[in-house]
């Protein structure tokens, strides 16, 4: 395939506007003008295709949409509320975040401190 048949075929692919020069190509390149009947076929297939659809159908599509997305943003946590109840009520109260986050710091002040006495303190 030529250079100008190639950018010329991926405008028309792209919707862009042929300026003279790219017509009168078109107008002398076989593979460029099929490209064109080709574009002009499926653009037709495509709205008659369109016009069909119903608005339920449309509906239909984004219920589905949007109950498949809701379904992955939500956590699952199920599993773990079914065989521990008591245990998920406890997890999931907003105390625990704190208790959780203070053992981590915790710990790290520990870690510090015993790196400092490791490296200050000769053995
Ligand atoms: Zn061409």
């Amino acid at each position: 395939m030529k250079k100008i048949c190639k950018k010329i075929q991926k405008d028309i692919i792209t919707g862009t506007k042929p300026d003279i020069r790219a017509k009168d190509h078109i107008g002398s390149c076989k593979a460029c003008h099929n490209t064109i009947d080709e574009y002009n076929t499926i653009t037709k297939i495509v709205a008659d295709s369109l016009l069909d659809v119903s608005n339920e159908f449309a509906d239909k599509v984004m219920s589905v949409i949007n109950t498949e997305n809701k379904t992955l943003l939500e956590p699952d946590n199920r599993w773990v509320s079914s065989y521990f109840p008591a245990l998920s009520k406890i997890v999931s109260h907003p105390s625990m975040t704190y208790a959780g986050v203070g053992a981590g710091l915790l710990i790290t002040i520990t870690n510090i401190i015993r790196f400092v006495l490791f490296i200050f303190i000769p053995a």
